[in-house]
C-alpha cells in the first residue's frame, strides 16, 4: 500500500493574524503539490485569517492544540466543536513542548486523541526522546509507552486515520536533525507498535512523520524512507523553504 506523504508546519506561538495572512499568501504557490497532505498548524488567533487566507489552494489548517472536553468552565481553552466550526482538519496532540512546559501528559493526550477522533479531526500525536533516554538506551522504552497509552480505546479504524510524528527532543528547534537512519528505525519500530496494537493493516495504512530541524537539504532523504510518511516541519516551516520540503522529491 502506498501511503500519501503529510508534510506539516508547525507555527508555535509564532505569526500574528495580520503575520500570518502575509505568511500564507507567499507561501500559497509554493506549496502546491497533489503528491502530499500538506496541513499549517497554526496559533488558535490565527486560524480564522489563515483559513481564509488559504481557501482555493491545498493548504489544510490545522490547530496546536484542543481541549478534550466539549465545552464548559475551561478559562483560556478551546474546544473541538470551535475547531470543527471553522474547518479544521487536523489537531497536533501532545507535542513535546506542552509536554515539558503545559503538564501535557500521555494520559491527557489520550483523551485529547478520543475527543478528536470523536470530532472528526486527525491528530497528529507527537512522541519522541530526550537526549537523556537516548543515551540510557530506553527510546523505544519511552515512545512506546507514549504510543500504547495516546492510542488507548481508538478503534481500529480510527488508528487508520492517525498521524504520528516521531520528534526526538533533541533535535527540535536545535539544528540537530536525527540522521536518516536514527529517524527511519524508530518509525519503523513504531510502526510495529501500532501492529502489535492493532493489526498489519492498521500499521500499513497509519502515516509517521518525523520531525526535529527538518529542512530543504535533510527532507529529501528522510521522505524517502520506507517508514516516514512526512515531515512535521518547526522553524522551516515559517520560511519560503517549506515550499522546497514540500516538492521535496
Ligand atoms: C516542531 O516544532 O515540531 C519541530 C520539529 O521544530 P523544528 O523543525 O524547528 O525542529
Amino acid at each position: 500500500m502506498s501511503r500519501k506523504k503529510i508534510i506539516a508546519g508547525n507555527w508555535k506561538m509564532n505569526m500574528t493574524p495580520s503575520q500570518a495572512v502575509e505568511l500564507v499568501n507567499t507561501l500559497k504557490p509554493l506549496v502546491e503539490t497533489e503528491d502530499a497532505d500538506v496541513v499549517f498548524c497554526v496559533p488558535a488567533i490565527d486560524i480564522i485569517p489563515v483559513i481564509e487566507a488559504a481557501k482555493g489552494s491545498n493548504i489544510q489548517v490545522g490547530a496546536e492544540n484542543m481541549y478534550y472536553e466539549d465545552k464548559g468552565a475551561y478559562t483560556g481553552e478551546i474546544s473541538p466543536a470551535m475547531l470543527t466550526d471553522v474547518g479544521v482538519k487536523y489537531v497536533v496532540l501532545g507535542h513535546s513542548e506542552r509536554r515539558e512546559y503545559f503538564a501535557e501528559t500521555n494520559e491527557t493526550v489520550n483523551k485529547k486523541m478520543l475527543k478528536a477522533f470523536e470530532y472528526g479531526i486527525t491528530p497528529i500525536m507527537c512522541c519522541g526522546e530526550s537526549l537523556e533516554q537516548r543515551e540510557q538506551g530506553v527510546t523505544m522504552d519511552f515512545i512506546r509507552q507514549q504510543v500504547k497509552v495516546g492510542f488507548l480505546n481508538v478503534t481500529v479504524e480510527q488508528a487508520k486515520t492517525a498521524v504520528i510524528a516521531y520528534e526526538p527532543i533533541w533535535a527540535i528547534g536545535t539544528g540537530k536533525t536525527a540522521t536518516t537512519e536514527q529517524a527511519q528505525e524508530v518509525c519503523k519500530a513504531i510502526r510495529e507498535c501500532i501492529a502489535e496494537i492493532y493489526d498489519e493493516a492498521t500499521a500499513e495504512a497509519i502515516r509517521i512523520q518525523y520531525g526535529g530541524s527538518v529542512n530543504a537539504v535533510t527532507a529529501p532523504e528522510l521522505f524517502a524512507q520506507p517508514d516516514i510518511d512526512g515531515g512535521l516541519v518547526g522553524g522551516a516551516a515559517l520560511k519560503p523553504d517549506f515550499g522546497k520540503i514540500v516538492n521535496w522529491k
